[in-house]
């Protein structure tokens, strides 16, 4: 069995470094005794919150013994150091503590223009680096529209996963992230998401093989609180949940934490 994964993904938000430390440790006294990141027991899970860079530091320090883990919302893929005005290197967040990095973001995709080559460089740094790479994948409603949902999914996992191996795909997470339900408060119905992600799997397996692809775990993210978490992470291939504007919120994170299984 594969063991839950609820991530926050905190965007541009907050606005200040003691926001940033009040959310944190709201969610460190909410989660205290709930979590176990060092295990990775199906029954147990893992929870981890991607602050702003300015903030992990503080954050890290914040979830000290909390067992909640800290990412980076993006690296720069192109060099470890040099003249890269406004860059943050793999290492740097690594050295922070960082254990995830999310990789292709709509947001990324669309408003910094990360192409897929692009998004595949920094999931292999991020392998490279020893960190677990969160890739997000999705279609626009346009493209849900015009049936071409399985298609799109299918090659952005084909492009960003070149020339990862299956021993690294262990710590890979994949992220289904529709871009219509992202922010939107339309959350993606649990049979339609389900149905994505079955596909997802079983092109992991065509990339991959059959236990490599049993063995990823599959976020859904989009517009997802603690009242849709329930039914989401019933269903069968939905291993876990990438949270936006809810995560926001220290106690609702930490119900959408605490789904009822
Ligand atoms: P919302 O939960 O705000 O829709 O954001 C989802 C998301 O983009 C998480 O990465």
């Amino acid at each position: 069995a594969r063991q839950p994964i609820i991530a926050g993904n905190w965007k541009l938000n907050p606005s200040s470094i003691q926001e940033a430390d009040g959310l944190a440790k709201g969610v460190a006294s909410l989660l205290g005794d709930e979590t176990c990141a060092s295990s990775s027991a199906a029954d147990c899970t893992e929870v981890v919150v991607f602050p702003p860079f300015p903030f992990i530091s503080s954050v890290v320090d914040d979830l000290a013994g909390v067992g909640v883990g800290v990412g980076a919302q993006s690296i720069f893929h192109t060099a470890e150091s040099g003249a890269y005005t406004g860059a943050v290197s793999a290492s740097m967040v690594t050295s922070l503590g960082c254990q995830y990095v999310l990789c292709g973001h709509s947001e990324r995709r669309t408003v910094f223009k990360d192409d897929d080559e692009a998004i595949n460089k920094k999931v292999l740094k991020v392998i490279e680096d020893g960190m677990r790479p969160v890739l997000c994948i999705g279609e626009t409603e346009e493209e849900y529209d015009a049936g071409l949902c399985a298609d799109v999914c299918k090659l952005q996992l084909a492009k960003d996963l070149a020339g990862v191996s299956a021993a690294a795909m262990k710590d890979v997470v994949i992220a289904y992230e529709p871009v219509w339900a992202i922010g939107t408060g339309k959350v993606c119905p649990c049979d339609v998401a389900q149905t994505v992600h079955k596909t997802i799997r079983d092109y992991l397996a065509e990339l991959y093989d059959r236990s490599t692809a049993d063995a990823v775990r599959i976020q859904y993210g989009g517009s997802v609180t603690p009242e849709s978490v329930d039914e989401l992470m019933a269903q069968p291939d939905i291993d876990g949940c990438l949270v936006g504007g809810a995560s926001l919120v220290a106690e609702k994170f930490a119900r959408i934490c605490n789904f009822v299984r």
